[in-house]
This record gives C-alpha cells, sequence and structure tokens, in this order.
C-alpha cells in the first residue's frame, strides 16, 4: 500500500553547496525555548564568563534539555524576545571575545547502556534537527521491560522544497551519521537499521549503499519523492509497514525515528562532549543573491545569514523559517538562529492571495491527506463551531503538512483552518 502524498518541485539550489562557516558573532542571543516542550531557565547571570559548551539554561523537566552557550564571552543580558509562534521567551545574550575558546570541562560521556546514552543525549542539548524539534533523549527514554525496539530509521528523506541541510550532512559527513547510527544500534541492542532518502537524491543513496555495503543490519532505503515522506508516521510504515495507530507512539510499534543530522550530532558528543551550539542552514529563495549552506553558532542573528548570503533585504517581503510548506514567517530578521532551524527563505514577493471560491466536493484534500482524513470536512465543522464532530473526525491526528491547502482547486485555506479547528477542539 502507498500512503497518500503529493509531487511538489524540489527547488534544491543548494544541493551542491558545501556548507561555509559564519564568522564568530559579536553578539549571540540564545532563546531558552529552543524546541518543542518546556523552556529551560537561565543557569547563568549577567557578567558570567563563558566558553563555548559552557551550559547557561536547563530545567529538571523531562520534555526539555540544556542549552549551552555558543561563543567564548561574556553573558551581557537576561532578556525576554517573541518567538514566531506568538510565545514570549527568557534569552541570555553574550557578547562574544572573539576567540570562540571551548570550556575545559567538556569530555566524552561514558556510554555503556540504555540509560546513559539517553542521560548523554540530553546533556548534549540534542533535539530533532529536521524542523520538527523533539528533545532527543525523550525518544531513548523507555521502559524495557515493555517496549522492544527492534528497528531504528534514520530520516534523510529531507521532502520540503530548497532545503539541503540534511543533506548536506549526508554527503560531506557520512562517517559522523554512519558512527551515530551504529552507536545507537550497538546501545539498543536494535536489530535492523534502516536510513529513508528520498530518490531525488542519487549521489546520498549511492554513497550510503557503498559505505554500508557488506554490514549486516543496515539497510539504505531508496523512497519515493512526494511530500511529506519525511513525516515520522509516514517514513515509518514505509520502512517497516506498520501504523502507528491514533493514541500511540513510533516506540509502541518497536521503532525510534531519528532526523539524519540528529544522528550525526549524537556521535559527534559522544566523541567529543560538544554540546549543540551550532548548527547547518540552507539560506534560499528569490531574494538570496548567493543561495548556501551555512554553519553558525546558535543564536547568531538571522540578518547576519541573509547577508552572508548576499541577500537583497531592501526587496525582502517574506522571511520564513523552515520550508514553503511547514514553514514559519519571520516578522524580524534580527531573531536568533534555533536549534531546530534547518532553513530561511527570503523572497521578493508577498505570499499569493488566491480568490477562495466554494469547495467543489472533489475530494483532492483528502486524495492528498497522507493520513488519510477529511480535510473539507474538517473546515466545514470548524465554521459551525462543532467540537463534537471535529473530534470525531480526528482534527487532532492533523500535522498540518499543508498537503490539503496545496491540492485545493478552490484554494480553500484548509491547512490554516485545521491549525485553529485544532486549537478549537480541545478549547473548553
Ligand atoms: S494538513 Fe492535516 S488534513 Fe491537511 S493533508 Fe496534512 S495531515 Fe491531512
Ligand atoms: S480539495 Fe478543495 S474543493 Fe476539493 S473537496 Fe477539498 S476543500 Fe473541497
Amino acid at each position: 500500500m502507498r500512503l497518500n502524498g503529493i509531487r511538489l518541485p524540489h527547488h534544491k539550489n543548494t544541493e551542491n553547496c558545501e556548507t561555509v562557516d559564519i564568522k564568530c558573532p559579536e553578539r549571540v542571543i540564545i532563546s531558552m525555548s529552543q524546541h518543542i516542550g518546556a523552556p529551560a531557565e537561565p543557569t547563568v547571570k549577567v557578567g558570567d564568563e563563558v566558553k563555548v559548551g559552557t551550559k547557561i539554561g536547563d530545567a529538571d523537566l523531562r520534555m526539555t534539555c540544556p542549552i549551552h552557550s555558543s561563543v567564548s564571552g561574556r553573558v551581557d543580558k537576561l532578556g525576554e524576545m517573541l518567538l514566531p509562534n506568538g510565545k514570549v521567551c527568557r534569552t541570555v545574550e553574550i557578547v562574544s571575545d572573539g576567540k570562540m575558546e571551548p570550556d575545559e570541562g567538556l569530555s566524552p560521556p561514558v556510554i555503556t547502556d540504555r540509560a546513559s546514552l539517553a542521560a548523554a543525549v540530553r546533556a548534549s542539548g540534542c533535539c530533532g534537527m529536521g524542523g520538527a524539534g523533539f528533545p532527543t533523549h525523550v525518544k531513548l527514554d523507555y521502559d524495557e521491560e515493555k517496549v522492544h525496539i527492534d528497528t531504528l530509521i534514520i530520516n534523510a528523506a529531507e521532502c520540503e522544497p530548497y532545503i539541503t541541510s540534511d543533506y548536506r550532512e549526508l554527503m560531506e559527513n557520512h562517517e559522523r551519521v554512519i558512527g551515530g547510527m551504529k552507536l545507537v544500534r550497538e546501545i539498543l541492542g536494535i536489530e535492523r537499521v534502516v536510513i529513508g532518502i528520498e530518490e531525488n537524491k542519487p549521489k546520498a543513496i549511492a554513497l550510503f549503499r557503498d559505505k554500508l555495503s557488506g554490514e549486516s543490519g543496515f539497510e539504505v532505503m531508496k523512497l519515493r519523492s512526494s511530500y511529506p515522506q519525511g513525516a515520522e508516521k509516514v517514513i515509518a510504515y514505509y520502512a517497516t509497514g506498520r501504523i502507528v495507530e491514533e493514541g500511540r507512539i513510533i516506540s509502541d510499534y518497536g521503532m525510534i525515528v531519528l532526523n539524519a543530522s540528529t544522528t550525526g550530532l549524537i556521535w559527534d558528543y559522544s566523541r567529543t562532549g560538544m554540546p549543540f551550539v551550532s548548527r547547518r542552514v540552507t539560506v534560499d529563495g528569490d531574494a538570496v543573491g548567493k543561495p548556501c549552506n551555512l554553519r553558525a553558532p546558535i543564536g547568531t542573528q538571522i540578518s547576519r545569514l541573509l547577508e552572508a548570503a548576499e541577500t537583497d533585504t531592501e526587496n525582502m517581503k517574506r522571511l520564513i523559517a523552515g520550508g514553503p510548506m511547514m514553514g514559519i514567517s519571520l516578522y524580524d530578521p534580527g531573531l536568533p538562529l534555533l536549534k531546530t532551524n534547518n532553513a530561511f527563505l527570503a523572497f521578493k514577493s508577498e505570499a499569493k492571495k488566491e480568490m477562495q471560491t466554494n469547495c467543489i466536493k472533489c475530494g483532492r484534500c483528502i486524495a492528498a491527506c497522507p493520513l488519510g482524513l477529511m480535510p473539507a470536512e474538517f473546515e466545514r465543522a470548524y465554521d459551525r463551531r462543532d467540537r463534537e464532530a471535529l473530534n470525531r473526525l480526528k482534527i487532532n491526528l492533523c500535522m498540518n503538512c499543508g498537503s490539503c491547502s496545496y491540492v485545493c482547486p478552490a484554494k480553500r485555506p484548509l491547512a490554516e483552518k485545521n491549525q485553529l479547528a485544532k486549537g478549537f477542539a480541545i478549547s473548553r
């Protein structure tokens, strides 16, 4: 069986652009909210000296992981900022001394079993680097008495247009990704490891097939290029044929899914003890003079990245963090780079406001939904504020991939309505 999905233009303009390191910024603004879950609290105060990798934020909560300084220098300000999702979070601003000196206290973790692997991954500040941003240690924190993980799935689909940051990780750092795959497999005693790569990345497929040839238990899976192939439940289905039912999670079915760059980070941390302090990000779009992949310290202002990519900011009308399907519009290029940002797209035109017409009941939105949901029915139920119908139709399962809006000939804003409907369905 093939799950639904849509074909999108790929626009992988930066696929051959080797990663370039951004020069050390004079100041970084590090958000205490870097991922899904609970934010951290600053663990430093104004005036403290920090090095690269010094812990600056944490919280004693399961869905939080620590945050580290990405530069060496001095804490200048504890502030607040408005995140693009409308939430306010705390920030730690650090003035760099330009030396990028690593914290002397960093050392590789001792990893001997699942608990020590999960603890090390948490200590690294690792969260999903593919955009969704789930704290990675939580995926490794399961009850071994009740759960048997037999399959590790490495998500290298990168199905959104423009973004090539995971692809560059595969091409530039295959040994990190493979190291991470082997480490997690060995520690958790997993039988099968599958790396899923879309067919529009033939060089990466060939490279990983070559590097993993003769290794038993490893498999490179060529995925059809269709959106949203990289959604966790979708890639899990193609890797194992297992369908994750409502109310269940991936690990209930013996699977763990890790993003390819996240897997590389886990390997790096296990070898060096250097936590998550910088990342690769694609900068592209028609306002960008030199589309590229840049690596920058977390907390670098996006304006620095746009400048490095020779962006025509005077004529820039739209700035998106992430891809055009699931990305989020940014209100200010002065916002800082987060751990979950895999791309910034700058465009000279506003988002097209196409004329909406009435639903013609063509069913294309239903055919496009990878989860077999009924977006047209969601819209109708939301418009009449029918909470019971929304719950019956399973609005909670919608992952907001935008496929339904994309295919709708009547240009109904289905995905936007779904978001509102989700909030409405759980409100009192
Ligand atoms: S946005 Fe939701 S309803 Fe629409 S296609 Fe994606 S999962 Fe289905
Ligand atoms: S795709 Fe658009 S027009 Fe067709 S059924 Fe869905 S909402 Fe209606």
